[in-house]
């Protein structure tokens, strides 16, 4: 049986900086693990652009279509804010989404131990968290037509439609449900059934998911706005929650601020089953490419190292793997290793890119 395929799209910016530091865990995984991969690597955004003219060439999205994971880096930077709104780095990304139809996306909150104080919240609010939001990834109010400013007698109108299908409803419910079966085995669905008849619609169809294919999995309902409430009082209580885009996004970045840094947070985007079963799927870090220090080699690659993690549960079923690279990253952390974004108080000497992996791979030795 060939190995499983991996498509690395480092980027800019810091993108390939944390991306080297990804290559050599993946190396590991196929030298101490046995768990081999064919990597292919090409460009996107900025460095696509200045080879290509396009943020995304034909053939690249061709490839991403063809393997079984793809993983970014990031993409953008001063550099190509100028251009064309038709070639910006982010329309190479966009472009991904949207051909790959990545309907599902998995924003992991999770706050290891040794961070816990670098949160706004308190140390036992956030301590030990492990929460995946589910954000409905390409239809709802963003993409819902009619939409426009239109004239209406003396003024203006802004109009956007926020609109769901049972079949898009039903797909991001399953995706949601299966994601519980691999963690905690439970879902909080949040919508506005109180004010939205989208949101009547979306409630009425998780429920039906759930009640035919997976009664096993735990589901509760929740308001919306009292779900960012609850998140904020007690995040622990929740496993999965699954939620439409514009909730996604809002809750999602609510969620994201729980754990500390960006530099820690990665992210999943997942579309329908391929011919194997496995789900389309991008992995990638939720910073950018921060341009404020790349080149340093002061970039935290933990984030980028997380969604390999992710990749390898839910692309590669690989779970043990990917806690180990989890469990890696939580000692090194506890040992006290931190790149700049994490340093809080004085005295501390912030360790570099490289060295950061150095400690990663040390520590995924350590546990064999
Ligand atoms: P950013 O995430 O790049 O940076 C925000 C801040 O966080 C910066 O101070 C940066 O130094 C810091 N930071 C981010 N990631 C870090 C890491 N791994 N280690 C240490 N520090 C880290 O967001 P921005 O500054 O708003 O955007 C910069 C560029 O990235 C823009 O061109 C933007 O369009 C692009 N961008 C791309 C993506 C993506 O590729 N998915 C996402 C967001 C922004």
């Amino acid at each position: 049986m060939s190995n499983p395929s991996l498509l690395i799209l480092p980027g800019d910016g810091i993108g390939p900086e944390v991306m080297a530091e990804v290559k050599r865990v993946i190396d590991w995984f196929g030298d101490k693990r046995g768990l081999a991969f064919d990597v292919s690597e090409d460009l996107v955004g900025g460095a696509a652009y200045d080879a290509h003219g396009t943020p995304l060439t034909d053939e690249t999205m061709a490839k991403a279509q063809e393997v079984d994971a793809v993983l970014l880096g990031a993409v953008g930077g001063p550099k190509y804010d100028n251009l064309d709104f038709s070639v910006k780095p982010e329309r190479g990304l966009l472009r991904l989404r949207k051909e790959m139809d990545l309907f599902s996306n998995l924003r992991p909150a999770q706050c290891f131990d040794a961070l816990a104080d670098f949160s706004s919240l308190k140390r036992e609010v956030v301590a030990g968290l492990d929460i995946v939001i589910v954000r409905e990834l390409t239809s709802g109010i963003y993409f819902g037509e009619p939409r426009g400013i239109i004239k209406e007698g003396n003024e203006r109108v802004g109009i956007n439609t926020q609109r769901y299908t049972e079949s898009e409803i039903d797909r991001v419910a399953r995706s949601a449900f299966e994601l519980a079966r691999k963690r905690g085995n439970k879902v909080c669905s949040m919508e506005k059934a109180n004010v939205m008849e989208s949101g009547i619609l979306w409630r009425e169809v998780v429920q039906k998911v759930h009640d035919e294919d997976y009664p096993d999995v735990e589901l509760s309902h929740m308001y919306a706005d009292a779900g960012a409430m609850q998140l904020c009082r007690w995040p622990k209580q929740f496993d999965v929650i699954v939620t439409d885009n514009l909730f996604g996004d809002l809750l999602s970045d609510a969620a994201a601020m729980l754990t500390g840094s960006l530099g820690m947070l990665p992210s999943a985007s997942l579309g329908a089953p391929m011919a194997n079963g496995r789900p389309k799927a991008l992995y990638e870090p939720v910073h950018g490419s921060a341009p404020d220090i790349a080149g340093q080699g002061k970039a935290n690659p933990i984030a980028c190292i997380l969604s390999f993690a992710m990749a390898l549960r839910y692309s590669f079923d690989q779970g043990d793997e990917a806690k180990r690279i989890e469990t890696a990253v939580e000692k090194v952390l506890a040992d006290g290793l931190r790149t700049a974004d994490l340093i809080g108080e004085e005295g501390v000497e912030p360790v570099s890119t490289r060295q950061m992996g150095d400690a990663i791979l040390a520590a995924l030795d350590a546990s064999l």
